[in-house]
């Protein structure tokens, strides 16, 4: 398998971003990134896939219902072909159109806490949570995160200008939201995103562009596993991208703390073998594996606690229990443990 990394959730003019399409694209080649899919509010634009500086751009949308009050339910949509925002004010029957097409959604933002300093701030959480059939949660955005930080005008500033000392993880409301779903056995796909606007971010009277593309994409990507390198075909290349994030073969990392290519999350039970996103059908023993490009704080979890933890570049471990198993990895950054990797899991039957 080959890694690759992404980015999934970015705006750009057609709703509240400040550059386009190629630009983008130009950024996520500065900072190393593979693959790209740009997600405007509520339209898709279309003619906008392609490869830029070796950049695949893919085009999906985030689609919300714009007069709900307050605002909540924003779902990822990526391959739906078509435009679904008629669905938006029923997640429902969002989720459900989605699917027919044969397309992916994802929760953006399950858990926001808002912040009082301004309207823009205001949390933007999922919670119609009875809805079923869904590929995925947003399990860390990054200006998500950083929303959470704003609690006061010498915070936001602060924050403005050494947001590396602010941002630590996913919160653990959303972890444990995702250990609710998984219970029982359900698929759920984390993915972790820069939600970039390029904008120039307004803290009272402090003006400044806080967050450029370039600067999210090293921080809070989505590393995938694909069957093949990029071919430079957009419509082969896009399917190993959807194939992978439908299926769970991925990790969402925060690279700013340490390039987490080369991480890897195995399982073998006699001669079955699983990666992140299969299921393992086990016969007796089950072996896991972790491999980590650098030294962190390697957490394997079974259902949502902890199993075995150990400080290094790898862990071992043997279980004959069946579960969910995911792992989480912290590492010291900037004088703090920070969140680092979060794996998807391998479900042992
Ligand atoms: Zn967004």
């Amino acid at each position: 398998m080959v890694e690759i990394v992404a980015n999934l959730h970015m705006h750009t003019p057609y709703s509240d971003g400040h550059d386009y399409h190629h630009e983008i694209a130009k950024a996520a080649a500065r900072a190393g990134i593979d693959v790209i899919i740009v997600t405007d509010h509520n339209v898709l634009v279309r003619g906008k896939d392609g490869y830029v500086d070796g950049v695949l751009v893919l085009v999906g949308e985030e689609v919300h219902d714009v007069q709900r009050r307050p605002q909540a339910n924003n779902c990822l949509v990526y391959d739906a072909r078509e435009e679904v925002v008629l669905f938006a004010s029923h997640p429902r029957r969002l989720v459900d159109e989605v699917a027919r097409r044969g397309g992916l959604t994802f929760f953006a933002h399950p858990v926001e806490y808002g912040s009082r300093l301004s309207e823009d701030f205001a949390a933007i959480p999922w919670v119609d949570w009875d809805v079923r059939g869904f590929t995925g949660i947003e399990l860390w955005n990054y200006m998500t995160e950083f929303k959470a930080c704003l609690w006061s005008w010498p915070a936001a500033a602060f924050g403005a200008f050494f947001p590396s000392l602010l941002i630590r993880g996913p919160f653990k409301a959303t972890l444990r939201k995702w250990d609710e779903l998984l219970a029982g056995g359900r698929r759920v796909v984390a993915i972790g995103n820069a939600d970039a606007h390029g904008t120039p971010f307004q803290l009272g009277p402090l003006r400044k562009t806080v967050f450029p593309y370039d600067y999210l994409f090293r921080c809070v990507n989505t590393h995938l596993l694909i069957d093949r390198p990029l071919t430079q075909d957009i419509a082969r290349d896009g399917r190993m991208v959807y194939d992978a994030l439908r299926a769970g073969r991925c990790f969402v990392a925060y690279d700013l703390a340490g390039n987490a290519r080369g991480f890897s999350f195995t399982a073998r039970s006699s001669a079955a073998r699983a990666v992140m996103g299969d299921d393992l059908h086990r016969h007796g023993a089950t072996h896991f594996e972790v491999r980590c490009p650098g030294i962190g704080v390697i957490t394997l979890l079974r259902n949502g606690r902890p199993v075995a933890t150990r400080l290094g570049r790898s862990l071992v471990h043997t279980s004959v229990e069946p579960g969910t198993y995911r792992v989480e990895v912290r590492r010291f950054f900037r004088g703090w443990l920070r969140g680092w990797i979060y794996s998807n899991p391998i479900y042992v039957r």
